[in-house]
């Protein structure tokens, strides 16, 4: 594998609605389109960092800066005999995690298409769709988060997952319960909890929810695991899964019982898999979580989401969920709760490249 190219396009889509977790709020989707060219194949990826580092130190401008200075140029003067030596030769490489996933996710995409196969199929995934669930921000008042819940019901989506933080929580719940009964349902805090809220959470499992996303710190494990042994409600960890030590270290500890995969956060497909691989060794469950991202990234998602022992929805929606448009075509539909994927060699969407112009905040390409 030889890469003759590499065209990185910085773009930003408005959103429908405001996107607003604990720790910060978008109003636009910043991606950065990494388009890989080798042996008259383009493979795609996504770098998807969240504008404003609130979900992580990583930026766009910090991703963008790495691609086009140190990880792409340094990929260009190489040779790989197969993808996995190339993906791991990226993950040695210093840089962030976000702007990896846009290298190493393209990859992918050229390997499949080498090979002729779907991409889930290379992922080792044997089934044609995945299982998808509804995820909703924090809103300004309890009537908004109703409304947004139940204009998104009818598509199906399979489980509802609210954003709570300390102040919003328990009335929230209770709200939702009220509304819609016994959905399947889950909160994620984005870490925005510490030890002593304990007998918030102790009081939200009368509510039956499906897990606890991150409710403590990122490197609150230890506290992690006392609250896992207090609650009957698995914790499902994010924010603090990184690496593949960081899932030793929490499995060690019991922190978790549940592990929400984002193949942004790990660094691409290779990373993810190995998480996912030595979940299923110790018999924690998995699911696919999204930042969320732009086309590219949520088809990528819900590729892996088709995972056998993916045991949840994955947080990959439909393309028009949270965007006014998108860079990919078709655009990601739900129907019946469910992503069909594509049967069609790579990621199988196509890229438009009239709106990746569209929405261009800035383009760079490098060749060797
Ligand atoms: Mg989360």
């Amino acid at each position: 594998m030889r890469i003759q190219r590499i065209t990185f396009t910085h773009v930003r889509i408005p959103l429908h609605e405001p996107f607003r977790i604990s720790n910060g709020e978008i109003a636009e989707k910043d991606g950065i389109v990494v388009a890989v060219e080798s042996d008259g194949l383009t493979g795609y990826g996504e770098a998807s960092p969240m504008a404003g580092n609130f979900y992580s130190a990583d930026t766009p401008a910090s991703c963008w800066r790495q691609l086009i200075t140190s990880l792409g140029p340094a990929m260009l003067s190489r040779e790989f005999d197969s993808l996995e030596t190339a993906s791991a030769w990226l993950n040695d490489l210093p840089g962030s995690n976000f702007a990896k996933a846009g290298l190493e996710t393209a990859l992918w995409d050229l390997e499949a298409q080498r090979l002729r196969v779907p991409l889930h199929r290379l992922l080792g995934a044997p089934r044609d769709h995945a299982e998808s669930g509804l995820a909703v921000g924090l809103y300004d008042t309890t009537a908004q988060l109703l409304d947004t819940i139940a204009r998104y019901l009818p598509d199906g989506y399979q489980r509802v997952k609210i954003k709570v933080c300390p102040g919003h929580d328990l009335a929230l719940v209770e709200a939702v319960r009220a509304r819609f009964g016994d959905i399947p349902l889950m909160c994620d805090a984005n870490a925005s909890y510490s030890a002593e809220h304990l007998p918030i959470y102790q009081e939200l499992e009368k509510y039956g929810l499906r897990m606890f996303e991150q409710p403590l710190a990122g490197e609150a494990l230890e506290d992690s695991a006392t609250w896992q042994r207090a609650l009957a409600t698995p914790i499902c960890l994010d924010e603090s899964l990184e690496t593949l030590a960081d899932l030793e270290r929490a499995a060690a500890l019991g922190s978790f019982r549940i592990a929400n995969i984002k193949i942004q956060r790990v660094g691409g497909f290779r990373n993810a898999l190995k998480i996912y691989e030595r979940c299923q060794q110790l018999g924690l469950s998995v699911w696919i979580g999204t930042m969320p991202e732009l086309g590219i990234g949520q088809a990528q998602g819900a590729a892996m989401a088709a995972l056998p022992g993916c045991d949840y929805p994955t947080d990959v929606e439909a393309s028009f969920r949270w965007y006014r448009d998108d860079i990919i075509a078709p655009l990601i539909e739900v129907h019946g709760g469910r992503i069909a994927l594509p049967t069609s060699p790579g990621l199988g969407y196509a890229i438009d490249t009239s709106k990746l112009d569209r929405y261009r905040v800035a383009r760079e390409v490098i060749a060797s």
